[in-house]
């Protein structure tokens, strides 16, 4: 087992990973930019290295002065958390070279599913159904329009390199394609320095369904069910649900054993999510995400599974420990997450926390790296809290929702809970009636009702 890990991140993920580390009798070295200096991950770390001025390529995405700040402090592993180094291949690379552990997938396994043509084609041979698409990497305008006839309207121009909801742009007809191929083709090349985009159909009322899977160095490969995460705003999401409301168990267990198939075949190790979109019965395989995601506490809360403890087990050269029949679905779980953002605009709001309190209570979680008085910095990512709850019926688990929303305070900025709040009580989504263009529709309808108490 490894001695002392570097937590190549911030806020609540890298406070989850110090967590893991602690309960396993694992020293931690925070990094951090000058911005961060009085965050919360700082303070907890055995060991903290500053590492650059406050722009994120300049410190969280400083590749050298990460891997110098491992060497000086001997650490003998690095976990990238999520964002960041984490889908990185060459920076797990040059982690190894320097003689030390990737708390992730093989840098090869990163590469393949990084490129999400790669990835598509990975899919399709280890058996993955897929959305229909171009077979590649589509160059020329007229090439795209050729897709469009063969795949039939309205299609999706995603960039290969893709990630955040980025490079992506509907075409409802032959007369939008040459103004999507070209923003997606422009997109793409300034936010992922790649312009290659590939074209798939555009399903019109899915819901975005994935599956957690773990898998150690010797082939074992379990799956940890599914998250419905259809809510979602510019293809970000919001408010995630494990299990999902539109699955049966035989369904759940399909599907599962699907993924499980497909990562064996691929000989994928560690934590990943394979992203799927669900429409009228049938999976299509979306994306893989190599690394721990954001929403994986309420898959933690419904199987009692720690996924970043046995994440470093399984990194570190240990077995997984259980097999796919020790797994067990108990209850439900929804996360809420909480930016520091206007709720009805969601214009970023960063300043200093005033008071800060957060609910307690039965099966209720907060990850979060916050505290009174704390100056939330605007160089990076405007989520200040997760809220995760957990009960024996779905309906349990929207009344205690209900109740730790009101019982949380955050003084000083905006945040989004009153939006949170709002989508609860209605009741399409009691009802789990809905697909992943719900929330943005809804927010439209209801933009006035959004109140802050
Ligand atoms: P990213 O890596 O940027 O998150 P994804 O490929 O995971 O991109 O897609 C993000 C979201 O975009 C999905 O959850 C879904 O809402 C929407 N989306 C992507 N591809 C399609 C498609 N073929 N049809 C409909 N919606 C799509």
């Amino acid at each position: 087992m490894f001695e002392k890990v570097l937590i190549a991140n911030r806020g609540e993920i890298a406070l989850r990973i110090h967590r893991a580390c602690r309960e396993m009798g694992i020293k931690t070295v925070a990094v951090h930019s000058t911005a961060d200096a009085n965050a919360m991950h700082v303070r907890l770390a055995d060991e903290a290295v500053c590492i650059g001025p406050a722009p994120a390529k300049d410190s969280y995405l400083n590749k050298a002065a990460i891997i110098s700040a491992a060497m000086i402090t001997g650490a003998d592993a690095i976990h990238p958390g999520y964002g960041f180094l984490s889908e990185n291949a060459d920076f797990a690379e040059m982690v190894e070279l320097h003689g030390m552990t990737f708390i992730g997938p093989k840098p090869e396994m990163i590469r393949l599913m990084g490129d999400k043509v790669t990835a598509k084609r990975a899919a399709i041979e280890s058996g993955l159904p897929v959305v229909p698409g171009s077979d590649g990497d589509v160059k020329t305008v007229d090439e795209a329009l050729m897709w469009g006839e063969k795949i039939g309207y309205p299609v999706i121009v995603k960039a290969a390199a893709g990630g955040g909801g980025k490079g992506m742009k509907v075409a409802h007809n032959a007369s939008e394609m040459a103004d999507a191929f070209t923003l997606a083709k422009n997109e793409a090349r300034s936010s992922f320095a790649s312009d290659v985009v590939y074209i798939e159909k555009y399903l019109q009322k899915p819901r975005h369904i994935e599956i957690q899977i773990i898998a150690d160095n010797y082939g074992n490969v379990v799956y940890l069910g599914e998250r419905d995460c259809s809510l979602q705003r510019n293809h970000q999401k919001v408010l995630e649900e494990c299990p999902s409301p539109a699955l049966n168990p035989e369904q759940r267990r399909k599907i599962g054993e699907i993924a499980s198939k497909a990562m064996a075949h691929i000989g994928y190790t560690n934590v990943g999510t394979i992203e799927f979109l669900y429409e009228d019965g049938q999976f299509y395989f979306l994306e893989m995400n190599t690394r721990v995601q954001v929403e994986h506490p309420i898959t933690e809360m419904v199987t009692g599974v720690d996924i970043v403890r046995d994440q470093i087990r399984v990194s570190s050269g240990g077995l997984l420990g259980y097999k796919q029949e020790d797994i067990r679905m108990n209850g439900y779980a929804i996360e809420c997450r909480i930016n520091a953002e206007d709720p009805r605009t969601f214009i970023p709001c960063p300043g200093q926390i005033g008071a800060w309190h957060v609910p307690g209570g039965l099966d209720v979680r907060v990850d979060s790296g916050m505290y009174a008085g704390y100056k939330v910095p605007p160089n990076y990512d405007s989520m200040v809290a997760k809220l995760i709850v957990h009960g024996r019926t779905r309906n349990g688990v929207l009344m205690r929702l209900r109740r730790a929303l009101e019982e949380f305070v955050i003084e000083g900025i905006k945040t989004t809970i009153p939006l949170h709040q709002k989508i609860i009580t209605d009741p399409e989504f009691i009802d789990g009636q809905y697909n992943i263009h719900w929330l943005e529709n809804f927010i439209e309808q209801h933009k006035d009702e959004i109140v802050e108490e």
